[in-house]
């Protein structure tokens, strides 16, 4: 994509995320728009930095880990990372990202504070599995108050920031989101700020900040398609 039209793109989302904001009655200054750059190459994080975005997600450790060998250090570019992790990929992660959005079980979380327990504290997000399928990553809604006090009590070089999740396919994108804020207050009686929010994709952002999203995952609205992968 020209440089031209990825603005338009970018600025267009914008316009369409300040919308949804004062619909509403939110301020658009509280939301923090992530572009995610998964399957694409490296050459898009520097374009998107050169048109002003700070903030970008990857969901494979391996693509992630290639892109920021590639680059150049960009200023002030944050790293989210927004997928599955294995365990034993803790190390890889936590080099790699400024914020992980996937944190979904007590021995990951003790798995990354692990790697480097006196380095500067991470920032992460409890994934919610909103889903029935236990296969799906996320811990399950009744269990991440759980998770919550173990991560808060134990893992001192984690900062648990709020939860995170994906509207499952097939349930209205509301109702998933409200499920996810119901979880975000609960895990609040435990670590009371942890007051971020992450949901909302292309497809779903303005039903995300309806319901109390801070944090929006937005792939292919600006990006466009993405290059197909195994
Ligand atoms: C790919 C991805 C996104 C972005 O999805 P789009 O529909 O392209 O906006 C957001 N969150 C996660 C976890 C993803 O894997």
């Amino acid at each position: 994509m020209t440089t031209v039209d990825l603005h338009t793109r970018l600025a267009d989302l914008d316009a369409r995320i300040s919308d949804a904001a004062r619909s509403a009655g939110r301020d658009p200054s509280e939301l923090t728009r992530i572009v995610v750059t998964k399957f694409h190459p490296a050459a898009l994080v520097t374009q998107l930095h050169g048109l002003g975005v700070r903030d970008v997600g990857e969901s494979r450790q391996q693509e992630l880990a290639t892109k920021r060998a590639e680059l150049p250090a960009l200023d002030g570019l944050r790293w989210h990372f927004v997928g599955q992790i294995q365990t034993k990929k803790a190390r890889a992660i936590r080099a790699a990202s400024d914020c992980v959005h996937s944190v979904d079980r007590a021995r990951l979380a003790d798995a990354l504070h692990a790697v480097d327990p006196d380095g500067a504290p991470l920032d992460v997000f409890l994934q919610v599995n909103l889903t029935d399928d236990s296969g799906r990553g996320g811990v399950a809604p009744a269990e991440v108050v759980a998770l919550a006090e173990h991560v808060a009590g134990t893992c001192g070089s984690l900062r648990v920031r709020g939860v995170m999740a994906v509207a499952p396919l097939g349930v209205e994108p509301a109702a998933a989101f409200a499920q996810l804020a119901d979880a975000g207050a609960a895990v609040r009686r435990v670590v009371p700020d942890a007051t971020w929010m992450s949901a909302g994709m292309s497809g779903d952002f303005a039903e995300a900040i309806a319901a109390g999203a801070t944090h929006l995952r937005i792939g292919s609205a600006i990006t466009g398609p993405r290059p197909v992968r195994d």
